[in-house]
């Protein structure tokens, strides 16, 4: 079999209400690339990444005049077209590398005639439980979505998607207020839903101090882990000393060079492995390998993804063993997706993992047109810069908070 086109398509599909972190806001639409990777035999394979827009774009065109010829079934041959491990200056390319690669598996498993999680080890779940994904975000008036600015709005938007998604574990996106307000925010939540488990994740914008302040502050709560409190892997390294709560990383630890140095000495417990940032669904099953070998936890990260990534990451989670959390997902925020049917649903806090041949999802064509012209008409956004604070920009450490009384 031979790939003879690959055909980009950038869209921009809505979110419920705009969602704000430590570096500022995702301003109400998540901006994806799709692609479709297209054989000589006519099985057409889907793949996802995020962010670029135009950027992405370009780099796809630019493959394709490369891959044109390539067998889908030579993944390491690919990997190795794509980002030669032995030319790090490659190494920006894994996400394009990883689209690539779903495509890839995807038309693979159509040929075959199984779901990719088979492709990668086999299915040890037929569901995946999922984290809320839980932020401040700005309110939309359209839509009659009220802010979650407030603790009290913040208990009732969770208490919202408890009962719509079944979510018995909880995100909390933090950064955006000072510390002293969201410690009592993530504690109003511990509080308020006993039985569930806990993780906060402030993009790494505090200082050690305040890391290891806040990690001290949280300790009788039924942490899953406090994830990226910090930057750097001697900074969380620094945390990790003070605290009896395991860190995570989906920062410090996104490469298999970074993961090498964390066995040796150790900055993260727990690795998010991200499908994209990786370079592919086999890559994290690799790094997945390593941590389970080194007694490392994992689980899985969210970029933001629309239906095609996330297929990637319910097929990754259905084959790893050593996954023990819940895994994230920004999902539950958007309004709409591009894949035949709508978006996929949440039932008591999981989703099913798709057991239709390849990566089990499909594009609605009606769907990609009208948000590849939504991106048309609003373009990409490179940087999150917050549309009610414009002059605000992220420090490290933070300490240019948003008042919670007034914004
Ligand atoms: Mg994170």
């Amino acid at each position: 079999m031979k790939i003879v086109d690959i055909i980009p398509t950038t869209v921009s599909v809505p979110l419920e209400a705009p969602l704000r972190h430590s570096n500022g806001e995702h301003w109400g639409r998540f901006v994806r690339t799709i692609v479709e990777v297209v054989t000589d035999e006519g099985i057409v394979g889907l793949g996802e990444v995020g962010g670029g827009g135009e950027g992405a774009e370009l780099q796809f065109k630019r493959l394709k005049d490369y891959l044109i010829g390539h067998d889908p079934f030579q993944l390491e041959a690919l990997r190795y077209k794509i980002c030669n491990p032995t030319a790090s200056l490659y190494n920006n390319r894994l996400q394009y590398m990883a689209a690539i690669e779903f495509a890839c598996l995807d038309i693979i498993g159509q040929k075959l005639n199984q779901p990719v999680y088979n492709l990668i080890g086999g299915k040890l779940r037929d569901k995946i439980s999922f984290a809320s994904y839980l932020f401040f975000r700005y309110e939309n008036q359209e839509l009659g979505i009220e802010e979650v600015r407030t603790i009290e709005q913040l208990v009732r938007h969770t208490r919202a998607l408890k009962e719509r998604c079944g979510f018995r574990t909880h995100k909390l996106k933090a950064g955006v207020f000072p510390p002293e307000y969201e410690l009592d925010a993530y504690k109003a939540l511990a509080a308020e839903f006993p039985q569930d488990h806990f993780r906060i994740d402030p993009n790494a914008c505090w200082s050690v101090e305040d890391s290891i302040w806040f990690a001290k502050q949280i300790e009788s709560i039924r942490n899953d882990y406090l994830e990226d409190p910090t930057w750097g892997l001697n900074g969380m390294r620094r945390v990790r000393e003070k605290t009896t709560i395991p860190l995570a990383t989906n920062t410090v630890v996104v490469t298999f060079e970074q993961l090498a140095q964390n066995v040796l000495n150790p900055a993260a417990d727990v690795i998010l492995l991200d499908t994209c940032f990786w370079g592919g669904i086999r890559a994290c099953v690799k790094a997945a390998a390593i941590c389970d070998t080194f007694q490392l936890g994992i689980s899985v990260h969210s970029s933001g993804e629309l239906g095609i990534q996330l297929s990637t990451m319910l097929h990754l989670a259905a084959a790893l063993p050593n996954l023990t959390f819940a895994i994230d997902a920004h999902y539950h925020q958007l309004l709409d997706d591009v894949i035949a049917g709508g978006k996929m649903e949440y039932k008591d806090g999981q989703i099913a993992v798709p057991d239709e041949p390849g990566l089990g999802v499909k594009l609605d064509r009606d769907r990609l047109q009208e948000y590849a012209e939504q991106f048309r008409r609003q373009g990409a956004y490179c940087y999150d810069r917050d549309s009610r604070r414009p002059d605000w920009y992220p420090l490290l450490p933070n300490d240019r908070w948003a008042d919670p009384e007034v914004q």
